[in-house]
């Protein structure tokens, strides 16, 4: 049995990071269907994550070793895109908590201030104007 399955995977692309992520993802698109109890929703969810596990294998299965590749390189690149917007986007959330960011009335480059600290006299770094306000 077990050497069946070795011929059988012999010269197969096998498992990556895409075949991974289509994975997790048609599990996720089956949870969404079964907690929204919708008929149609199940339907329409159950049906994508068929499709998007049996694309996972054909990949898995590939003898195409190239092309497979080229779809991992492309996946991975656009992952590491999302991962450095999203943790920009929460840095800048965060950032702003403890900032606030108002505009030079001089020149209307911005300026950092720190939140909390009551009326403030801030002076543009730019142009040295200086204005007063609540940070
Ligand atoms: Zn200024």
């Amino acid at each position: 049995m077990k050497k069946k399955f070795m011929s059988f995977m012999q010269g197969r692309y096998g498992a990556d990071h895409l075949s991974n992520f289509l994975m997790v993802l048609s599990m996720i698109l089956m949870i969404i269907g079964f907690v929204s109890g919708k008929e149609i929703v199940i339907l329409v969810t159950f049906g994508i994550a068929v499709i998007v596990l049996a694309y996972s294998y054909f990949r898995i299965f590939s003898k195409n070793h190239y092309k497979r590749y080229a779809e991992n390189e492309k996946y991975l690149s656009m992952h590491n895109f999302f991962k450095s917007f999203f943790s920009k986007g929460i840095a800048i959330i965060k950032d702003r908590r403890k900032n606030h960011i108002y505009k030079c009335p001089g020149c209307k480059v911005k300026i950092r201030v720190p939140r909390g600290k009551g009326k403030i006299m801030i002076t543009c770094p730019k142009c040295k104007t200086e204005f007063i306000k609540k940070s």
